[in-house]
């Protein structure tokens, strides 16, 4: 007999404790047959839960939305958003349920929500459930930004539900449980605004400055305040994203984390070559959330939210237009900053000259006209930064293997102006230019092995390796390279 462990989530809600309309109570609908795939140890840890626990048969059903546990206070976020540029006055958590919120080990309150638990009042004609498929995307790639360093929402685990679920196909159900610091969107603010709410924007604004950006308080105007650092969040975020090759797939309102959160990892994919225009979304026909698009869609998006706290900016609501101009205007200016930065250091320089930002760009260029990989090119740039005997590992990822070689000429120049220990200047570029990404093809490859043949086995080894991506980790060397052609993902589907 199993010793019986402490079923409990400390549970400490204040969501719950707002308005009546911006939630709706619902409870998870149970499935047949939960089985767990996988907890994640370390951050249950942090979250102040029982990992051995979680993993029981009495956690799997709370995992599952079988059993609700006590604290729990079950509700459906309302929300709003512009879908590809068009406004949608409701859409709310379909197929998402909050269980409630936990303060961590760190002092950090994060929301803990299952998705994929059955129908809420905004499920519109959807069935509240999620395919085995984008759980397990959700779970690896989430998993993944975590590690890499970018803000995201994490996942606590993943469950079979035993019940299938009608796509195109019929596909086994899951339930992935996220953690996030908080389920607020842009579109949780354009959910009141759109209804002429203010009291609600205002509710909102300050439950968001408590929870997220306290220090805000004590500022003339908070909300000002909170705009600027949403903006500031928001800016850093797409810089990181930009740096590491990430395409979010679907940057609606509503799927914009006023945390500064990577949030929604639906028709998600990962540069292999280096190519701005590149789209993978098979709903994304336009091309609108293009991977080169995504700071110029973002800034779209904190005008929306803008727009939302308009009457919150200044007194007169011309007032407030020149404010929310003005206080967006800082979205160029630090991205940039962020972008460059990050380029920089991913190039191995630690000074900034203004000649860098020239040198970066046409390292890009050169890479999009040579068909060169991403994550290989930078990475390999760490070997080359010890010294020409380095270069033959860029060279060979170039179509034209000269192209790098006169840009090498330049590259060489630049890190002489700034001496530094080559080891050490490797050992830093390995710090930021990831070995590992989840590369499109092998998240293809473990959702196809779990559903074909309920192999959990490749699932799992991918978010080991994942989970150290600046690690050279020798024996996964094969998780490092790009896809085969006939590997080659050219599609991906939110599969919602
Ligand atoms: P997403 O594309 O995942 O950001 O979802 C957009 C909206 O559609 C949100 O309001 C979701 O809750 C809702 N939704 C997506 N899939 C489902 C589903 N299977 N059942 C109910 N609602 C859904
Ligand atoms: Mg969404």
């Amino acid at each position: 007999m199993t010793p019986a462990s402490s079923s409990t989530i400390p549970f400490a809600n204040t969501y719950a404790r707002l308005p009546e309309r911006f939630f709706a109570e619902v409870a998870p609908t149970p499935v047949a047959a939960p089985r767990l795939i996988r907890v994640n140890a370390e951050l249950a840890a942090l979250l102040g839960i029982d990992s051995d626990w979680l993993a029981s048969p009495d956690g799997v059903a709370v995992l599952a939305g079988n059993r609700v546990p006590e604290g729990a206070e079950p509700l459906a976020m309302a929300y709003a958003g512009h879908q590809f540029g068009n406004r949608v006055p409701q859409l709310g958590d379909g197929r998402a349920i909050l269980l409630g919120e936990v303060v961590g080990r760190d002092g950090i309150r994060r929301d803990i929500q299952l998705k994929g638990s059955g129908p809420t009042p905004f499920s519109r004609r959807g069935d509240g459930r999620a395919a085995l498929g984008p759980v397990l995307r959700e779970y690896v790639v989430s998993e993944a930004m975590a590690a890499l360093g970018i803000p995201s929402t994490r996942a606590l685990a993943a469950v079979l539900t035993g019940d299938s679920v009608m796509r195109e196909t019929v596909l086994p159900g899951g339930v992935l449980t996220r953690v996030a610091t908080s389920h607020i969107r842009v579109g949780t603010f354009q959910f009141f605004a759109m209804r002429g709410d203010v009291d609600g924007v205002r509710d909102l604004a300050d439950h968001v400055i408590g929870r997220h950006y306290p220090e805000l308080a004590q500022a003339d105007n908070p909300y000002q305040a909170l705009l600027t650092r949403v903006v500031e969040r928001q800016a850093d975020l797409v810089a990181r994203w930009l740096l590491v090759g990430f395409i979010h797939g679907v940057m609606n309102t509503d799927n914009c984390a006023v945390s500064g959160e990577t949030i929604d990892f639906g028709p998600c994919a990962f540069l292999d070559a280096y190519d701005p225009s590149a789209v993978f979304s098979a709903i994304d026909e336009n091309g609108r959330y293009a991977y080169g698009n995504q700071p110029g869609i973002l800034h779209w998006n904190l005008t929306r939210l803008a727009e939302a706290l308009l009457p919150l900016l200044a007194r007169e609501t011309e007032d407030g237009v020149a404010v929310a101009q003005d206080l967006l205007g800082a979205f160029g200016p630090r991205f940039e900053a962020a972008y460059y930065g990050g380029l920089r250091a991913k190039l191995g320089l630690t000074r900034a000259e203004e000649a860098d930002k020239d040198l970066g760009r046409a390292l890009l260029e050169i890479m999009g006209a040579n068909h060169a990989d991403f994550t290989l090119t930078f990475r390999r740039l760490g070997e080359a930064a010890l010294g020409p005997e380095g270069d033959a590992g860029v060279r060979t990822l170039f179509d034209d293997p000269g192209a790098y070689d006169a840009w090498a000429v330049r590259w060489r120049e630049r890190l002489a102006a700034e001496p530094m220990d080559p080891e050490t200047r490797r050992a830093a570029m390995n710090r930021v230019n990831p070995a590992f990404i989840p590369r499109n093809h092998r998240v293809e490859a473990v959702i196809e092995a779990a559903i074909a043949r309920d192999d959990f086995g490749p699932f799992h080894e991918l978010v080991t390796v994942l989970a150290k991506p600046y690690d050279d980790q020798p024996a996964f060397a094969a998780y490092a390279e790009p896809p085969q052609p006939h590997e080659r993902v050219l599609r991906t589907f939110c599969g919602t």
